[in-house]
């Protein structure tokens, strides 16, 4: 059954267009095309509050829209994707991303002249129309990974970068599960397609080994061999890279005070503080009052990626900021107060705040331990069961994820993030924090810093050498039986 977004809009008489504002505000993305299931269909005619066929219908939907007339939800244009790239160790994230870069920025450029701010946007013709893609050029997740702890979500779509000639590696895996979790659709490049030893094919079956089917073969990945040496197919990247951000339908108001995420920040000695700032909404302009966590300032110059001073930065920009009173901390929200008093004065009581809740934090941190699972489980809180596995050999892996898959599910669901042979990074311990997973090592060690990281984070790792002590824990936090831990 369910409607398509045309068939709706026609039968309760709402613009289309209201119809995609009011599922956008409410998390859900969709296009004109797509088909909502009939709980959707209805939770729609409900906020519009339409009763269909009566005879004032239209006024009535006139009437309701009206009163939906959140100014975001008015003013919603086109933003471009924010892109991450992704993947294992010299798989060449670092080659992609500089050659796109060379590729498209410097050509325009009177001398190409660059400035590392942690992103940077290329213009890509598609459709007749010249449109943007900007890049976070930090490879790695640990921006990513950093920032979605915090529950921000900058990535619009990842890459996901895969050497041809030496496939699926763990950090490859790594970073699938990363982008699952934080539900980003990925876009796969095929890299080092010009090596003699490059078996792009080989690659496409060992990513649908972990759920990515390549579209050719009937999934929904789409993979693109490229040469991030030669620069080879990088247009054809691009192009998909904004054939995936119309699925996504990404929208922004620019209209309104600017909001967004600080990338990158540093204590400049000519400068002062320094800080990149990628608007998620709204428009940021030079003279702003603007808070960073418990940093305040007043934006004194913009610097964009190309080196230009601005006075503007609309959705889905980054700019450098001078004016800030301290360094923010990246991941950080920012936001603009139209009064730099009232800015000012929430600061002010958030580094009070800051301060109190670190030493909160310090005395009990929000663990996800099994025995606190297993309190929710007692309670009948808990759905999911979050797992993240490292075992010595991938044998074991297997046999724990085949023993874990018999358990019975009905109550609480077994989700396992992440399950690979080898140590327990630190890696590990950042998508557990993020994910709220408890870690599980199986034969196994943690790397050096791993430690360090799980006890700062508050995150369970937990060691067995015998897979059926390791099931009996599951099982018992999953029942809400586990004895708490002293
Ligand atoms: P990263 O660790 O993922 O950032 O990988 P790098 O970008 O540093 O690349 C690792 C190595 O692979 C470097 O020596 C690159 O020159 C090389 N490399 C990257 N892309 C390509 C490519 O398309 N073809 C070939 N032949 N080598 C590449």
């Amino acid at each position: 059954g369910g409607l398509s977004v045309h068939e709706l809009a026609n039968q309760i008489v709402v613009p289309e267009t209201e119809i995609i504002k009011l599922l956008f505000f409410k998390g859900i993305a969709t296009n004109i095309n797509q088909t909502l299931d009939v709980e959707t269909a209805k939770m729609v005619a409900e906020e519009f509050e339409i009763l269909v066929e009566t005879a004032e219908q239209e006024s009535e939907a006139k009437k309701v829209t009206e009163m939906l007339s959140v100014e975001d939800l008015e003013n919603l244009s086109k933003r471009p994707p924010v892109v991450t790239i992704m993947g294992h160790v010299d798989h060449g994230k670092t080659t992609l991303l500089d050659s796109i870069r060379e590729t498209k920025v410097a050509q325009g450029e009177a001398g190409g002249i660059t400035q590392h701010i942690g992103a940077y946007h290329v213009d890509v013709t598609h459709d007749g129309n010249q449109q943007q893609i900007v890049f976070l050029d930090t490879p790695g997740h640990e921006a990513f990974t950093a920032m979605r702890a915090r529950g921000t979500r900058v990535t619009d779509i990842a890459i996901l970068v895969v050497a041809a000639d030496d496939g699926v590696r763990p950090q490859t895996i790594e970073a699938i599960s990363h982008a699952k979790a934080a539900e980003v659709p990925i876009v796969v490049a095929i890299n080092k397609i010009d090596k003699e030893s490059a078996q792009p094919d080989r690659v496409k079956q060992e990513l649908m080994e972990h759920g990515l089917v390549p579209e050719e073969w009937g999934g929904e990945t789409i993979m693109v061999p490229v040469s991030a040496i030669n620069g080879d197919n990088l247009d054809t990247l691009l192009e998909m890279i904004l054939l995936v951000s119309e699925v996504e339908d990404l929208h922004a108001n620019p209209d309104s005070l600017a909001k967004g995420t600080i990338i990158e920040a540093n204590l400049d000695k000519a400068r002062g503080p320094v800080a990149s700032l990628l608007v998620q909404n709204g428009t940021l302009r030079v003279g702003d009052s603007v808070v960073a966590g418990s940093v305040f300032g007043k934006v004194r110059a913009m610097i964009d990626d190309r080196g230009d001073r601005v006075k503007e930065a609309t959705p889905s920009f980054a700019v450098e900021v001078l004016g800030l009173n301290d360094v923010p901390a990246a991941g950080d929200e920012f936001e603009v107060f139209a009064d730099e008093r009232e800015a000012r004065s929430v600061a002010d009581s958030r580094s009070d705040e800051q301060r109190r809740s670190r030493l909160q934090q310090a005395m009990a941190s929000r663990r996800v331990t099994l025995s606190s699972l297993s309190a929710k489980a007692q309670e009948g809180d808990l759905k999911e069961l979050n797992i993240i596995l490292k075992a010595d050999v991938q044998g074991s892996v297997e046999a724990i994820l085949a023993a874990l898959q018999q358990m019975p599910q009905n109550e609480v669901q077994i989700r396992v993030l992440l399950g690979a042979p080898g140590e327990i990074s630190e890696t590990d311990v950042d998508l557990a924090a993020a994910s709220g997973a408890v870690l599980i090592g199986f034969n196994t060690t943690l790397a050096s810093g791993a430690r360090q990281a799980a006890d700062r984070q508050g995150v369970d790792v937990r060691d067995y050498d015998i897979i059926y002590n390791l099931l009996d824990d599951i099982q018992g936090a999953m029942e809400g039986l586990l004895e708490p831990e002293l």
